[in-house]
């Protein structure tokens, strides 16, 4: 926590900042390891406070020893009297987090504070997003485990599909045995899509029965100690028919090449240019809709971006999902996802649930 606090103040120089308001939850408990629902941080060269209600004040002294607990009443002036002591004039907010009304309701109190030097309020974004996506080793740590947690669940529930149980029936069953391995929650709603429900990258689990010869694409995650794994595998219940041998050898190319040839250094566009590459030779361009891939930590969906409009390079350390797949409308889809680590240059796959086409 001590070095997460360094780099952040390290970014406040870097953003010309004073301080720092943090209110996202998964940026707040990142820098201060505080995981209760509300609070803010405040964050200057000199000085770390965790402003919270009553509520959260005894949990906040345990969570997070290098801050000073501020407890918060009803009215906002504690921002600008914080902000004053501390002498920070420049005070960043985050603002794709916090909301106009929220905004203008600390306006309000800085305009109605006495007796302090007001600070002014500056709009930043992605300020600890971006050290959030250089993962150090206690969030490796975690984040495995979750990753590992799914590929039990997967191993244990994957070889019991078979022709007349449900999505839903699939996804309780892994549901169940990803918490009784110690999953705290789900990443996201289980993806359960059999058949033609795979051609939409997003289907959620339903009463959908399972049939000879479909491809089910399943996609799932595990929260543990708060980080959370993405895993995504399709598997073939029958007899495969020529187009699923087609899509999953080329979706399977794509995703390995892809795994095999990423660098620290690249881009996240070089990155997904590998694989959609490969997609697009077979013939399948316009069928790969979505980008290769994406960060995963706190939340899901973190940086890096893996697609095709990203210029942010990759580096050792981030932990980002790889997961081409292939949707024909009517027919179904494939998707292979891995989470990987960047580590001396290359990947480790993390992920071990294994890629071959069948459950068993
Ligand atoms: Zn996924
Ligand atoms: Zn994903």
């Amino acid at each position: 926590m001590r070095e997460r606090l360094n780099r952040l103040r390290a970014a406040l120089q870097e953003n010309e900042l004073d301080a720092i308001l943090v209110s996202t939850p998964e940026n707040r408990r990142y820098v201060s390891g505080f995981t209760g629902s509300a609070g803010y941080l405040l964050v200057s060269e000199g000085d770390a406070v965790l402003a919270t209600d009553f509520r959260y004040v005894e949990q906040a002294g345990q969570q997070s020893p290098g801050f000073r607990v501020h407890e918060v009443r009803a009215s906002l002036g504690w921002l600008p009297q914080l902000a004053s002591e501390m002498g920070a004039k420049r005070v960043g907010f985050e603002s794709t987090e916090m909301t106009y009304a929220t905004n203008a309701a600390f306006l309000k109190a800085i305009e109605d504070a006495e007796g302090v030097n007001k600070p002014e309020l500056v709009p930043v974004s992605g300020v600890v997003e971006k050290l959030r996506a250089i993962k150090d080793a206690d969030e490796l740590a975690l984040l495995t485990r979750a990753i590992h947690i799914g590929d039990e669940a997967f191993a244990q529930v994957a070889p019991t599909i078979e022709p007349g149980i449900t999505e839903k029936e699939i996804a309780w069953e892994l549901e169940k045995v990803m918490r009784e391995r110690g999953t705290e929650k789900l990443g996201y709603d289980i993806i359960v899509a059999a058949g033609p429900n795979g051609a939409l990258p997003h289907h959620r689990a339903d009463d959908t029965v399972v049939r000879d010869g479909d491809a089910i694409v399943i996609d799932m995650g595990c929260v543990y100690e708060g980080y959370t794994s993405d895993m995504t595998r399709t598997v073939l219940v029958g007899e495969a028919d020529e187009t699923f041998r087609r899509v999953y050898d080329t979706v399977l190319r794509a995703q390995l090449e892809a795994e095999d040839l990423v660098r620290s250094g690249m881009t996240g566009k070089e990155l997904d240019t590998i694989a959609r590459d490969i997609i697009a030779e077979a013939g399948y361009g316009e069928a790969f809709g979505h980008s290769l891939g994406h960060g995963i930590g706190l939340e899901v969906h973190e940086e890096p971006r893996v697609s095709a409009m990203s210029d942010q390079v990759l580096e050792d350390g981030m932990v980002f999902t790889i997961e081409p797949g292939i949707y024909l409308s009517g027919w179904g889809g494939v998707r292979i996802e891995d989470n990987v680590v960047l580590e001396n240059g290359r990947a480790r796959i993390i992920t071990t649930t294994h890629k071959r086409e069948r459950a068993v």
